[in-house]
C-alpha cells in the first residue's frame, strides 16, 4: 500500500527562535515522487522528520491517506527513512543487516525469501553475507537502501542518501533510485540541495527558502517558469543572469529595458509577454537571462527576436565541451540572498567568523540566518552606489571578475580578455521579474481575462 500524503499549513519552530519551517503546504499523490530542494538550513530535513513522525509539528495538520496523522508514532506510520550517514551494524552481516526490521516486526518468521528478493533488485546478493565494513561506500548504500525496502513501507523518505558518495557513484545510484521506486510504486519524498539531482528525480520539485515553500512544480516547470528570482536563480547551470534595469515606455516610440550602459529594445509588434510591462514604465525590475537566451555574434547575424549587445571579456572558463564567457556589459547584477546556504544578511553589518568559536558558528550562523531568510527573495541596490561603477557581482558569482553576464560558448571560440564582442540577445527567452523579485514576464499561464 502506498500513500496520499498532505502538509496543511505546517509550521515547526524549535524553541523561542524563529520558524525552521513556516506554514507549508503540500499535497504528495500516492505513488509520486516529490523533491524538497533548497539551499543548506532552509527546512527540508525539518519537513522529511514531521512527515517521518520523529519531529513535532508545531502548527498546521499532516493527513496520510486523508487521515489526521499528528499524533501518530513513526512506527505507525509505516515509512522508510534513508539518510546520507547511513548507520548499518558492523558486526551483523548484510543479509542480517537488512533483514533486522523484518526480524523486529516478526521474530519467529524465516524472512530469506524477502530479504534475497530485496538483495536482487538492489544488486548486492553476492554481498549479503559478508559485513559491512568489507563493502564499498556504494554497496553499503545499497544495503541501508534494502533495510529500508524490506519491509515494504508505505512511503519513503530520503535525506540526502547520496551526498556522502562520489560524483560517479551518485550518479548511479540516481538512476537505480528513479527506477527502483518506479518499480515498487511507493510515494517518496526525497531531500537534497542538489537542483541536478533534483530535476532528474522528481515527478514534482518544491524548491524551498528560510523555511517557506517557494514554489512546486514539475521540473520543466521550475526551470522555465519560475516563480520568482530565488527559483529562478537556484535552478539551472550556469546560473541564470539576473541584471538590475528599468522599463522605458514612451507613449510614442519604442519600448526597450534599459540596463544602466546599454538598452534592450523590444520588438514590435510587442508580444502579450511584452506588452505588460508597459506598466511597469519607469520601475526598476530585474531581467533574468538564461545562457540559452544570450550567444556571441555580430548583428549581422540576428535572427527574428534577436537584439544586439556588447561586453567586454573578463573572464573564460573552459569546461572540455564548452567555454564560458563572463562578460561586463556595464549593468549591475541583482543580489539574491541565500542561495547557497544561510549566510550572513549583506545588508546587515558585516563580522568576522572565525573557527575559534568551535563546533557552534556554524549553528550560530544558521540560527542567526533564520530571522532573515524569509525576507526578500531579491536585493536591488541604488542606482547611485559604487556598485554600478565597480561592477558589483552577486554573491555566487566568481570574485575576481568584474562580470555580469555569463555565456556559453563552443570551447573553440578564441576570446581576449578586455577585448570588445557583440552579443545577441533572444528576447523569446527574457525573463522580467518586479523590484520584489517576482516573475512578471513570462505572465503567469492563468491571467484572467487575458486574451492570448
Ligand atoms: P535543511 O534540511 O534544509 O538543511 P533543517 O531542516 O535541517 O534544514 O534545518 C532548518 C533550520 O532549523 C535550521 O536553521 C536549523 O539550524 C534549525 N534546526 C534544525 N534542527 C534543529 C533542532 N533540533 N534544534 C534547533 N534548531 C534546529
Amino acid at each position: 500500500m502506498t500513500r496520499a500524503i498532505i502538509l496543511n499549513n505546517v509550521s515547526k519552530a524549535y524553541g523561542r527562535s524563529s520558524r525552521a519551517v513556516d506554514r507549508f503546504s503540500l499535497s504528495i499523490d500516492p505513488g509520486e515522487f516529490v523533491v524538497l530542494l533548497g539551499p543548506s538550513g532552509c527546512g527540508k530535513s525539518t519537513v522529511l522528520r514531521m512527515i517521518a513522525g520523529l519531529e513535532d509539528v508545531t502548527e498546521g495538520e499532516i493527513l496520510l491517506d486523508g487521515e489526521p496523522a499528528n499524533h501518530l508514532t513513526p512506527r505507525e506510520r509505516s515509512m522508510a527513512m534513508v539518510f546520507q550517514n547511513f548507520a548499518l551494524y558492523p558486526t551483523m552481516t548484510n543479509r542480517a543487516n537488512i533483514g533486522f526490521p523484518l526480524k523486529l516486526e516478526n521474530p519467529r518468521q524465516d524472512h530469506s525469501a524477502r530479504i534475497e528478493n530485496t538483495a536482487r533488485m538492489l544488486g548486492i546478493e553476492s554481498v549479503l553475507d559478508r559485513l559491512p565494513g568489507q563493502l564499498s561506500g556504494g554497496e553499503r548504500q545499497r544495503v541501508a537502501m534494502g533495510r529500508a525496502i524490506s519491509r515494504q513501507p508505505s512511503a519513503f523518505l530520503m535525506d540526502e542518501p547520496l551526498s556522502n558518495l562520489d560524483a560517479k557513484l551518485r550518479n548511479h545510484l540516481r538512476a537505480e533510485i528513479s527506477q527502483l521506486t518506479k518499480e515498487l510504486g511507493v510515494t517518496t519524498v526525497y531531500v537534497t540541495h542538489d537542483q541536478a539531482e533534483a530535476m532528474s528525480l522528481g515527478h514534482r520539485v518544491a524548491v524551498m527558502r528560510g523555511g517557506v515553500l517557494q514554489q512546486v512544480s514539475p521540473p520543466r516547470e521550475v526551470y522555465a517558469l519560475p516563480e520568482n528570482v530565488f527559483v529562478a536563480a537556484f535552478i539551472g547551470t550556469p546560473r541564470i543572469n539576473l541584471l538590475q534595469a528599468v522599463v522605458h515606455a514612451p507613449l510614442e516610440g519604442r519600448m526597450s529595458i534599459d540596463l544602466g550602459r546599454q538598452r534592450l529594445p523590444l520588438p514590435e509588434p510587442l508580444s502579450p509577454d511584452h506588452q505588460l510591462l508597459r506598466i511597469q514604465q519607469g520601475r526598476r525590475i530585474i531581467v533574468g537571462l538564461r545562457s540559452e537566451a544570450v550567444r556571441i555574434a555580430p548583428p549581422s547575424q540576428a535572427r527574428p527576436g534577436e537584439v544586439a549587445l556588447s561586453g567586454i571579456v573578463e573572464h573564460v572558463e573552459y569546461q572540455g565541451h564548452e567555454a564560458l564567457v563572463h562578460l561586463n556589459t556595464g549593468s549591475r547584477p541583482a543580489v539574491v540572498p541565500d542561495l547557497e546556504s544561510a549566510r550572513p544578511d549583506r545588508g546587515a553589518p558585516r563580522r568576522r567568523h572565525t573557527t575559534a568559536g568551535g563546533v557552534g558558528v556554524l549553528e550560530r550562523l544558521k540560527g542567526r540566518a533564520a530571522g532573515y531568510l524569509s525576507g526578500p527573495v531579491a536585493v536591488l541596490d541604488e542606482p547611485s552606489s559604487e556598485a554600478a561603477t565597480s561592477g558589483a557581482r552577486s554573491p555566487d558569482r566568481p570574485a575576481v571578475t568584474a562580470s555580469d553576464l555569463v555565456v556559453r560558448t563552443g570551447p573553440d571560440m578564441r576570446l581576449r580578455t578586455g577585448g570588445q564582442v557583440p552579443l545577441l540577445v533572444d528576447l523569446a527567452h527574457l525573463y522580467v521579474f518586479d523590484h520584489h523579485g517576482r516573475r512578471i514576464c513570462p505572465l503567469p499561464k492563468d491571467v484572467p481575462g487575458l486574451d492570448m
